[in-house]
């Protein structure tokens, strides 16, 4: 089958790899849709991925194939998968809810992952989340990011009524002002430099501000002029996780989910002063994927807007990606392995 192979830094080989053989809990999936993914970018244009690995993790597709465990599925269902198990299950951390946390999971990024950027792909039958009637594959690839910006505004404990900054208009980004617009969260600013994503953050309905225009009042105990209850972080770069920060109100929570290689400067007064919470959003809630798939089903999101009108055969990933990474394409990209 033909697949895209990470070989170096900005180095992708469109190629025939080895069809995947299937254990007995094994599903063999055609690939209908997978979205090109913030992290897919740093293992490839910023040279983070293993040699030889295949990237790709959002996907949908249609079963094709069972190995002899697994009874459940048929040859032709529709389906998207989680790119890991959902936790162990027995763990602390499972045990409280936490399966992001759980202490079974893998290193992130560090483990040799076969992903959907190919034509077929294996996976545990345990990852399969059914698609309901009349959600089509292609709204469905947008599962995974998601239930990972569905996890961050959980983390963020946010409730109607209150203000909320968005970092970084990237696909989470644009997820996080739907997502909180469906929860009559009206108050929504994004800061945001490129021009093409500050384009579709207005699309969204968000207020859109240039990065310079998070002021930070100059002493700890200060609240900014607007201030904000939470702020969410989708960039990952240590100037706006610091410049989030100081645009919270009083009690106001900071939720990273951004991943960058550069640490920022905590600013502790502030923190220790204002009582601000600083937190992460890793992964999934416990059954992320499942209430994805339920407000994708439900048509709550708008799908067109978020996704790029264009979908990329496997030999155009690279220009797609040197497209994201430059800024002319904001919104999220869908490749699709069998064209
Ligand atoms: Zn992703
Ligand atoms: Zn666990």
């Amino acid at each position: 089958m033909r697949a895209a192979v990470y070989r170096s830094k900005g180095v992708l080989d469109v190629t025939e790899v080895a069809e995947p053989t299937l254990g007995p809990a094994d599903v063999l999936v055609e690939v209908s849709h997978c979205g090109i993914c913030g992290t897919d970018l740093h293992m490839v244009m910023d040279g983070w991925g293993q040699p030889d690995s295949i990237g790709g993790h959002e996907y949908s597709g249609r079963v094709l194939a069972t190995g002899s465990a697994v009874a459940e599925w048929r040859a032709g269902d529709t389906i998207v998968a989680t790119p890991q198990l959902e936790g162990c299950g027995a763990c602390r951390d499972c045990e409280r809810g936490r399966p992001s946390l759980c202490a079974a999971r893998g290193k992130p990024g560090m483990d040799a992952f076969q992903g959907a950027f190919a034509e077929r792909v294996r996976v545990d039958h345990r990852q399969l989340i059914r698609l309901p009637e009349g959600l089509s594959l292609r709204a469905a690839a947008l599962c995974e990011p998601l239930a990972v910006a569905q996890h961050a505004v959980t983390r963020s404990r946010i409730a109607p009524g209150e203000r909320a900054l968005v970092c970084g208009a990237g696909p989470i980004g644009a997820l996080v002002v739907t997502l909180l617009h469906t929860m009559e969260i009206d108050d929504v600013r994004v800061s945001e430099p490129g021009a093409a994503r500050r384009d579709l953050a207005a699309r969204l309905g968000a207020r859109v501000l240039e990065p310079a225009e998070l002021v930070a009042p100059p002493l700890p105990f200060d609240v900014a002029e607007d201030a904000v209850d939470v702020a969410f972080e989708c960039s990952g770069k240590p100037s706006a996780i610091e410049a989030s920060l100081a645009q919270l109100a009083r009690g106001g929570r900071l939720v990273l989910v951004g991943t960058g290689m550069e640490h920022p400067t905590l600013d502790a007064n502030r923190v220790l002063l204002n009582e601000l919470v600083v937190t992460g959003a890793f992964n999934y809630d416990a059954g992320g994927f499942e209430r994805a798939i339920e407000l994708l089903a439900a048509g709550r999101l708008p799908v067109d807007t978020l996704i790029e009108p264009d979908d990329a055969p496997l030999e155009g990933i690279l220009d797609a990606m040197n497209d994201l990474t430059a800024g002319r394409r904001a919104g999220k990209v869908l490749v699709r392995p069998g064209d």
